[in-house]
């Protein structure tokens, strides 16, 4: 018990400023806690902390031989409790630790707990407990990503063939390589120190896709991730209260789904795949007749096909998308019904007098009398 008593005398003076991020909630020779519980509501928990002098023989306390509680506290999310309880015949077999989290994932609290297990082995016959908040705190630390484990697994198990996540814990930053078919998109994450309070970044795009996918890949992501950290202006009337969700894995899963879908789509019109198989070969000319065009609700149109659907009747109502029967929203293409219709009234029209001029000119030359 002296052991014991030493390690935690040291513990209540060193603790804190050994390691400045922690915060020692309890350390106690002995701790009791006792539920009182009447029903679900009329419940109590009584702990008892054994001052120093207390008269330690009573012997109807059934408690844990000593507890040491340590907060390590890197952001209001990278926060971490751990919790030691000594082994009968402490120090020569390790202590064993428990870590609690309201935030971080059980997987990477659960590996840290046997990392930090096998690191105690190699204390035996010496205070534990220091050395341990140490090496997890130097874990938290050198491991900054710890605050997207359950994201960083979630997206790996949406990957597939060469598609691949790297970490750099160095940097505090994610490569994501994403393709299907030929068509790539390359992707670099900055993780900011207060995540997920503040949304994930994009800080380096690369594709082959034509310019204005990429462009609209990652804007919509850094969308996608501001969704997840900033209240809508106008919430809808019965949506429960706004509350901060990590962004990393929400952008991922939009890119994800992108990627992979529009190499294969086809245009709404002439049916053909909107991209060549060949990204080679894929037209980068925003005013090009193949220039593949994404509307409003994510459907794609090739340029000209898109501009001779725009341009043909019916108009009432607004042109719908073929697929979706949604209104067509394009930036290129922001004609209301009636301008639509009017346009098309002239075209008519000036084609009427074509005609007529063509007919004209035909019946000329039929009565054209030709020079002898
Ligand atoms: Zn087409
Ligand atoms: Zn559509």
């Amino acid at each position: 018990m002296d052991i014991i008593q030493a390690e935690l005398d040291e513990l209540r003076r060193i603790c804190q400023k050994s390691v400045p991020d922690s915060t020692l909630i309890t350390c106690a020779l002995a701790q009791v806690r006792v539920q009182i519980k009447k029903s679900d509501f009329t419940c109590v928990t009584a702990c008892f902390t054994f001052p120093k002098d207390y008269p330690r023989h009573n012997t109807l306390i059934t408690c844990a031989l000593a507890q040491v509680r340590v907060q390590i506290k890197k952001s209001d999310f990278t926060c971490v409790t751990a919790c030691f309880t000594f082994p009968k015949d402490y120090p020569r077999h390790n202590i064993l630790i428990e870590l609690k989290s309201k935030t971080l994932s059980v997987k990477l609290l659960d590996g840290l707990v046997k990392v930090s297990e096998t690191e105690a082995q190699k204390h035996l016959d010496r205070p534990h407990i220091l050395p341990m908040v140490k090496f997890i705190n130097k874990f938290l630390d050198e491991n900054p990503l710890s605050c997207c484990a359950d994201e960083i697994s979630e997206v790996k198990a949406k990957l597939d063939g060469e598609e691949r996540l790297k970490l750099s814990q160095k940097t505090a930053s994610m490569s994501l390589f994403l393709k299907r078919r030929q068509y790539f998109l390359k992707l670099k994450f900055a993780v900011p120190p207060n995540y997920p309070i503040q949304q994930i970044q994009v800080v380096n795009a690369d594709s082959n896709f034509p310019r204005v996918f990429r462009v609209w890949f990652v804007a919509q992501a850094q969308e996608v991730a501001r969704r997840c950290v900033e209240p809508p202006l106008r919430p809808k009337p019965k949506a429960p209260p706004f509350k901060v969700r990590p962004s990393f894995g929400s952008a991922c899963s939009f890119l994800i789904e992108s990627v992979h879908r529009y190499p294969d789509e086809i245009c709404q019109i002439c049916r053909q795949k909107c991209f060549p198989e060949d990204p080679e070969q894929a037209i980068h000319d925003e005013n090009a007749a193949a220039h593949v065009e994404r509307v409003y609700c994510s459907h794609c149109y090739h340029h000209d096909c898109l501009i001779l659907y725009m341009k043909t009747p019916p108009f009432e109502g607004g042109k719908k998308c073929i697929a979706c029967k949604q209104k067509i929203y394009h930036e290129i293409w922001k004609v209301t019904p009636e301008l639509a219709e009017a346009r098309w009234a002239h075209e008519q029209a000036k084609n009427r007098e074509l005609d007529e001029v063509v007919d004209f000119l035909a019946d000329m030359g039929d009565n054209l009398v030709k020079p002898s």
